[in-house]
C-alpha cells in the first residue's frame, strides 16, 4: 500500500469516505459516524499520516517538522483534540526548550528585542501543536519509536468497547486501516480504543486501570463499559 492508492485526500470536505462521515458531538469536540451499515471486518476508510515523528521526545525535530509541513496542511494538526492538563505541563517543561531550539536554529544570531513580535507568538503555536500531537498521536507497531498523526483518524473518539480496530501498515507510510470489529448500523458513532490494544482494553485491563491509562487523554471515560450503571 503506497500512499498514492490512499483515498484520503485534504482537506475534510473533500474526504473521499463513502461509509462515514465526522460530525459535532455534544461534549465530545468531533466523532466520527456510520453514514451506512457497516458489516463485521469491513474496511471503513483509510488515513496517512500528516507527520511522523522518529521520536516523540524530540522538540528538535518536531520544530524542523511542523515547520517543514505545507501551509495548507497546518489547520488539520492546530486544530486537533488538546488536553488542559498535558497542555499545562508541555508549557511548563518544552517552551523553553523550543526557545533554544528557535535560538539554535539560527545559529544563535537571533535578535529577540527585534523578532519578539514573531517569535513569542511562534513559541507559543508549536508548543500547543506539540502537545496536539502527543495527544493524537499513534505509536507505530514495528518496534521503532515512531508515531504519528493522522488528520481524520485523530477525530475517532474512544471507548473500552470499541466498534472498529485500527492496524497500521509498515513504513515508510504507515497507513491505518480502521476496520469494523462488529456490525456498525448507519447513524451510530465509531469508536476505536486509546488505551492500548483492543484485546488490551476488552479483556485484561480493568475499569481502574483503563481509567488510569485514559487520565492521559484528559477525559473519564464514560462508555457502555465505564459508565456507573
Ligand atoms: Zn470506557
Amino acid at each position: 500500500m503506497s500512499a498514492a492508492s490512499n483515498p484520503i485526500t485534504y482537506p475534510y470536505e473533500e474526504l473521499n469516505i463513502d461509509k462515514a462521515e465526522i460530525r459535532a458531538v455534544e461534549g465530545m469536540g468531533l466523532g466520527l459516524f456510520a453514514t451506512q451499515d457497516i458489516s463485521a471486518g469491513e474496511l471503513i476508510f483509510r488515513d496517512s499520516p500528516l507527520l511522523i515523528m522518529d521520536d516523540v521526545r524530540d522538540i528538535n525535530e518536531f520544530g524542523d517538522r511542523y515547520l517543514s509541513l505545507p501551509k495548507n496542511l497546518v489547520p488539520y494538526l492546530d486544530s486537533g483534540a488538546i488536553s488542559g492538563e498535558r497542555y499545562e505541563r508541555d508549557v511548563d517543561a518544552k517552551t523553553l526548550q523550543f526557545h533554544y531550539w528557535w535560538t539554535r536554529k539560527n545559529e544563535f544570531a537571533v535578535d529577540i528585542d527585534a523578532q519578539s513580535d514573531y517569535w513569542f507568538p511562534m513559541i507559543d503555536k508549536i508548543v500547543r501543536a506539540y502537545s496536539i500531537f502527543r495527544n493524537n498521536a499513534a505509536d507505530a507497531d514495528d518496534g521503532t519509536e515512531k508515531s504519528a498523526f493522522y488528520p481524520t483518524f485523530s477525530r475517532i473518539n474512544h471507548s473500552c468497547d470499541p466498534s472498529a480496530g485500527w492496524p497500521i501498515g509498515p513504513g515508510p507510510d504507515y497507513i491505518v486501516s480502521i476496520v469494523a470489529r462488529r456490525d456498525i448500523p448507519a447513524g451510530e458513532q465509531i469508536f476505536v480504543t486509546y488505551s492500548g490494544t483492543v484485546s488490551s482494553t476488552t479483556t485484561i485491563l480493568n475499569r481502574e486501570e483503563r481509567q488510569d491509562i485514559l487520565s492521559d487523554w484528559g477525559f473519564i471515560c464514560s462508555c457502555t463499559r465505564c459508565a456507573p450503571e
